[in-house]
């Protein structure tokens, strides 16, 4: 039997911790404030909108959002970034991607300022994150797997971890972040030639595919940690992750349900990089 590693107590833990920043800041007459720019209306976007706005609101911390239209052109979108980019009330931007398809976000990479890329659109940022300097923002959900690792105690310098999946939203980011926990890091995809083999080595195992209950029981080695990222919808139409959480739960010593796990800390980890904007954006860090 494993502990259950509840994403929705680590966001209960960072809130009381963030919210005293916020409180800190205000007193200051700094009023930390996220802006959402959404082009459409798809419905993954909005779910996760409603989970972000809901996270600022708890965490005291103001939210913009600005919806454009679908059909925008790419010059009016880069306009109304742009603006939003500049207006200095704002200390952290979230633009929802993909983008629709007419539409080009390479160019959104180089208007945004670094320091309101709260969840690591820029170049400079994700650099940051390769070289192992954290003064930058990584992305907001390899970011929420350490912040579940370190809420539960779990140790990673020396430990032999195992990230599934290679996107740079994700995976690679993710190993980014372990090594610089000292972690020895395996990453697998598609193209890997003993997936299973290489799951059950590892002490951590992080699933990050996309592909429902990949991850069976017999990938798994005994006492493993296992985080689920994945967010997928089975046949019956039930949310579930990329583990076969029955079968493992029996196995590890830790695992990460999904609803309720990673998921559940991402928005939390979104409102402390808001924070840490809005902090470096009056010189306070
Ligand atoms: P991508 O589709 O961009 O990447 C998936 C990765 O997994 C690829 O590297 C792919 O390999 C690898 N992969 C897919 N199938 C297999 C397989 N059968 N065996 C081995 N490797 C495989 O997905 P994302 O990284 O964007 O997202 C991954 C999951 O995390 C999704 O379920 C997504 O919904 C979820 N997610 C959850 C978030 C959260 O807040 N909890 C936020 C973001 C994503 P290859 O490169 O060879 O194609």
């Amino acid at each position: 039997m494993s502990t259950v590693m509840l994403g929705t107590e680590v966001a209960k833990a960072m809130k009381e911790r963030l919210t005293a920043r916020v409180e800190e800041l205000k007193e200051k007459g700094i009023h930390p404030c996220l802006a959402i720019v959404r082009v459409g209306a798809r419905p993954d976007d909005l779910s996760y909108e409603r989970g972000a706005k809901k996270r600022m609101e708890l965490t005291g911390i103001a939210c913009q959002v600005t919806e454009l239209p679908e059909d925008i052109s790419q010059e009016e979108f880069e306009a109304a970034f742009r603006k939003i980019n500049d207006d200095p009330a704002v200390h952290g931007i979230l633009l929802f991607r993909p983008l629709p398809r007419h539409l080009d976000e390479e160019p959104v990479k180089d208007i945004i300022c670094p320091w309101k890329d709260v969840d690591c659109m820029s170049d400079a940022n994700m650099a940051k994150v390769f070289a192992g300097d954290e003064s930058g923002f990584a992305p907001c959900t390899p970011e929420a797997v350490m912040e579940m690792l370190d809420y539960y105690g779990v140790p990673l310098a020396g430990k032999r971890v195992t990230i599934v999946g290679r996107s740079m939203v994700v995976g690679k980011p993710l190993a980014m972040l372990m090594l610089k926990k000292n972690a020895t890091v395996t990453v697998c995809h598609t193209k890997t030639a003993d997936l299973p083999g290489t799951c059950r080595e590892a002490e951590v195992l992080v699933a990050a595919a996309g592909k429902a209950r990949m991850i069976t029981g017999d990938m798994v080695g005994e006492n493993a940690v296992v985080a689920d990222v994945g967010i997928n919808v089975d046949p019956d139409g039930n949310l579930c992750g990329d583990v076969d959480y029955e079968a493992v739960e029996k196995k590890a010593s830790f695992v990460s349900p999904v609803p309720k796990g990673v998921g559940s800390v991402t928005t939390s980890v979104l409102a402390a990089h808001v924070v840490r904007a809005a902090e470096y954006l009056n010189g306070l860090k």
